[in-house]
Parts: structure tokens; sequence; C-alpha cells
């Protein structure tokens, strides 16, 4: 079982998102469990105020260290990334951080069994969060959101399918785009022929070794075409 809890100041955010298709079916085997968690509820002030004004002036709110500490404390125990129990992950959304990529969420779903995603707004998060409370800083790409919540569901979402049993079948994820280091070969379904265009006829064949060649070879080309940098 592969526990999920989100630090969040918008947890309606991920209501919808976790309980439909593959994740939601996940939940209900009991392969992981996704909870979402107001940031509020770690505060200690009567306003249950959890961000402030940038030190040395500047536009915007920055969210507070102690809610976000207190509430990593209660989750986990630890209030220091070095004393964090064994498989734990307590990972910022942060466009400063590592790029996401499946290798990233293969090594999550291998290792870790339970992970804190922590989800800034505003102009961001105290640095000392991402200094002594952090094991990851993950950014799901070169672009700035308002929010780490859509980041978040990301990370769960690509996480949860490569769970053994997650697909249905232990093998799907296992030919899928990066994988193997390629984008996935072309995919075609019924009918053989749509407005003129035609299905690849060896896909119709029933050759199964002819298949699998022609399948690597437009698994080659396709990668060639659209992401070679893949290929470096
Ligand atoms: N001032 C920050 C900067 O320039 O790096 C941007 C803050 S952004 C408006 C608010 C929050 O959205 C961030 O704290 C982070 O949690 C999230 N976020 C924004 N872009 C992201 C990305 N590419 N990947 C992951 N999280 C992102």
């Amino acid at each position: 079982m592969l526990r999920f809890d989100i630090i969040t100041i918008f947890p309606e955010f991920f209501h919808e998102a976790v309980d439909c298709g593959i994740l939601r079916r996940a939940r209900n085997a009991g392969l992981v469990e996704v909870t979402a968690h107001d940031l509020r509820q770690w505060t200690t002030d009567k306003h249950h105020v959890v961000d402030d004004r940038p030190f040395g002036g500047g536009d915007g709110m920055i969210l507070k260290p102690e809610p976000i500490f207190a509430g990593v404390e209660a989750l986990t125990g630890a209030g220091r990334k070095e004393d964090l129990p064994v498989k734990t992950r307590v990972i910022l959304l942060s466009a400063q951080g590592q790029v996401f990529t499946q290798a990233l969420a293969q090594d999550i779903s291998e290792n870790a069994s339970h992970v804190i995603l922590l989800c800034g707004r505003y102009e961001g998060v105290d640095e000392r969060v991402a200094d002594a409370l952090v094991t990851d800083e993950i950014s799901i790409g070169d672009y700035v959101l308002s929010g780490g919540e859509p980041a978040a569901m990301v990370v769960v979402d690509a996480v949860v399918r490569l769970l053994p049993g997650a697909l249905g079948s232990d093998t799907s994820a296992v030919f899928e785009s990066f994988s193997e280091g390629l984008l996935d070969h072309p995919q075609y379904t019924r009918p053989p022929e749509f407005r003129g265009m035609k299905v690849p006829e060896v896909l119709l064949s029933g050759n199964h070794a002819e298949i699998e060649r022609w399948r690597k070879e437009a698994a080659l080309e396709k990668t060639r075409r659209k992401r070679p940098d893949l290929l470096k």
C-alpha cells in the first residue's frame, strides 16, 4: 500500500480527481490511499493565517513555514528530513525543482511507501521548507502554475499507474512511452479504413513476429521524428 498525503490550501481540488479511472480502481483495490489535508488545520492563530509578506519587500505572499512543518510532523512523526521514517518522501512541488520524468515516477513507485506532497501557492514557500524538510523538489515542466495542486495530481497519477496491479495487467506500463527510452508505437483500432486512411497492412496480418518488428521500427521512427532528444 502506497500512502499519499497532500498538504494544500485547496483540498477540494482533489476530491473528484482521485475518484475516477485507474486511480479510483487502485484505491478501491487497496493499492493506494490518497488524502488531501487543509494546511490551515496546522495554524495556531485565530484566523488560520498560512501566508505572510516576503522579508526584503516585493510583491505577493509567501507560505509560512510553521504550519507546513507542523503538518509534516503530524503525518510522519518527523520535523526534519533526516528523521523521516524509511521509505518516506516529502515532495515540494516547485517550478524550480528537478523536472518530473517517467524514471522519477518509477523510482517513487518502487521505493516509497509514504509520500507527502506540499503544494505551494502565491509567490511560493518559505525556503526553510526546501532546506530542512523536503527530500525531493519536483517541477512538472518549465512553466509557472498558480499552485502546486495540478502538479501534485500529475505526480500521483504517474506513480499510481506504475504500481503492480494498478492497470489490471502487470506488463501494461512496461511498453509505454519513455519506459524503454522511446515513444510508444502508433496504435490503431477499427475500422481498418477510415476516410481513405488505411491501417498498416501488417497489423491485420496476424503474424505476431512481423507485427513486433513493425512496432519496434515504428516506435524508433516516431521518436526520431517527434523527440530526437530522447535518442541522444
Ligand atoms: N515565485 C515562484 C517562482 O518564480 O519559482 C512561482 C510560484 S507559483 C506562482 C506558486 C506555486 O505553484 C509554487 O510554489 C509551486 O508549488 C507551484 N508551481 C508553479 N509552477 C510549477 C511547476 N512547473 N511545477 C510544479 N509546481 C509548480
